[in-house]
């Protein structure tokens, strides 16, 4: 059965328009679209993206200005594509950027930063930005159900935004996700569906679904608003930084989309005038299971090349990534590379982050920490300018990854003999 789209809050407000964005644009022919529930191109199938009126942007959106609002996401909502006053996902973002100077030391470099988004409010992970402006959008859009295909992220985040937004929740997971991803999910009681299959077949079916269901697929039918979500991250990076962007940004990369927005970010800010030029490199990290996008940029060719993934790092397990020949793209046009890493260094890279700086990452952030190790090692990434890398997601939600890789405490009885026998060794 075909649902209708159900508008039972059209907001009716006397606020005036918060968004600058004017319409859907096509990536590859440049029509133009209205701001609904579209994502590709009827005329050549190129993905759509939102465009934005960055004149009027100029006028209003100031360092100033942005200094005084609230500390979220929304501070840059003006380059994000919500007409109205957000309604999802009030506290994501604004995570810190941590001056990391014990890793730094450690791989021998000068200025290395980590954007720590394993601490993003709700559901520690970057995925709450894009969510909190997808599911924003959705509401405004007149929805009551909302969708994703996720590889364990994106489905926390959708369920419990979803669940404080009063939203319907069908999250589709590949069937061998790690117990803390499902778990993260199952708490906030969407319907979760494991299918049997891995993200790329989860993905073509929801594709399906969508065109059967008028449900908000996050990462499928607004995509283009869910994909703008992730700008923030980069903007953050920029003011942080003191106004200022970095050489070099290490990012981990299954999709592709949040490398792609963090060089449309720095593009962005520079068009409006927030920062006058800026000259970063953006690397691309993938696990060895898992790289079409990385083992693109080595070999040089744009033809990104489908895989079958497999991996640790589950949260990059893409094997045809929608925005993958993007994200080779910018990579090129910043001068940047691209490291591939194997589950071993994804795992000591979880460790190294870990004992350095206290920051315990998923899988994904150890795929970057490796990638940044290589990289710098290489000579690729040089040793005295600013680094900083992309710490996506946390680690108490993929501990099998390193459960059998951390040793065990020390045993003793409730007695000060047994804690100096066994502890001190005396
Ligand atoms: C989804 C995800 C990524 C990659 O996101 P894309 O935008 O699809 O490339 C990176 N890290 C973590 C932890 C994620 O969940
Ligand atoms: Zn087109």
């Amino acid at each position: 059965m075909i649902s209708e789209i159900h508008r039972p809050h059209q907001p009716i407000t006397e606020e005036k328009e918060l968004s600058y964005a004017k319409a859907l644009k096509c990536r590859e022919c440049h029509r133009h679209y209205p701001k609904e529930a579209l994502y590709v191109c009827e005329f050549c199938f190129g993905q759509l993206e939102v465009d934005y009126d960055y004149d009027a942007i100029k006028q209003v959106l100031t360092r100033e200005e942005i200094q005084k609002r609230g500390r979220n996401i929304w501070r840059y909502r003006e380059l994000l594509p919500v007409d109205n006053a957000p309604t999802v996902g009030l506290n994501a973002g604004f995570t810190p950027l941590v001056r990391a100077n014990n890793l730094a030391k450690e791989l021998g470099v000068k200025e290395l930063y980590v954007k720590d988004d394993s601490v993003c409010h709700p559901t520690l992970s970057f995925k709450d930005r894009v969510v909190s402006v997808a599911l924003s959008k959705a509401v405004e859009l007149g929805f009551d159900t909302v969708s994703c295909a996720s590889t364990g992220n994106l489905a926390n985040s959708v369920s419990a935004n979803g669940a404080a937004a009063g939203l319907q929740r069908y999250i589709f997971i590949p069937h061998d996700l790690e117990s803390g991803k499902v778990l993260a999910s199952l708490i906030y009681a969407p319907n979760l569906v494991a299918v049997n299959g891995n993200y790329d077949d989860v993905n073509r079916l929801c594709s399906e679904i969508a065109n059967k269901y008028k449900w908000a697929f996050v990462n499928i039918n607004i995509r283009p608003y869910y994909a703008e979500g992730s700008k923030s991250y980069g903007f953050e990076i920029i003011e942080q930084l003191g106004w200022k962007a970095p050489q070099h940004v290490v990012v981990p990369v299954a999709s592709g989309s949040l490398l792609t927005k963090i060089w449309k970010a720095m593009h962005e800010f520079k068009k409006i005038g927030i920062i006058d030029d800026f000259d970063t490199k953006m690397y691309a990290a993938q696990p060895e299971g898992c790289s079409p996008v990385s083992t693109a940029i080595i070999n040089d060719t744009e033809v990104i090349k489908p895989v079958k993934p497999k991996t640790i790092a589950k949260s990059l397990a893409i094997g045809n990534p929608a925005d993958g020949f993007y994200a080779y793209e910018a990579v090129k046009a910043s001068g940047g590379g691209a490291a591939i890493v194997t589950d071993e260094e994804v795992i000591e890279g979880i460790k190294l982050l870990a004992r350095t700086e206290g920051i315990f990452a998923e899988t994904a952030g150890g795929v970057t920490v490796a990638s940044a190790k290589k990289l710098i090692e290489q000579g690729v990434i040089p040793r005295d300018e600013s680094i900083v890398i992309c710490i996506t997601g946390n680690g108490l939600k993929t501990q099998e990854a390193v459960a059998d890789r951390v040793g065990a405490p020390t045993h003793i009885q409730p007695n000060i003999q047994s804690f100096e026998e066994l502890v001190l060794g005396k």
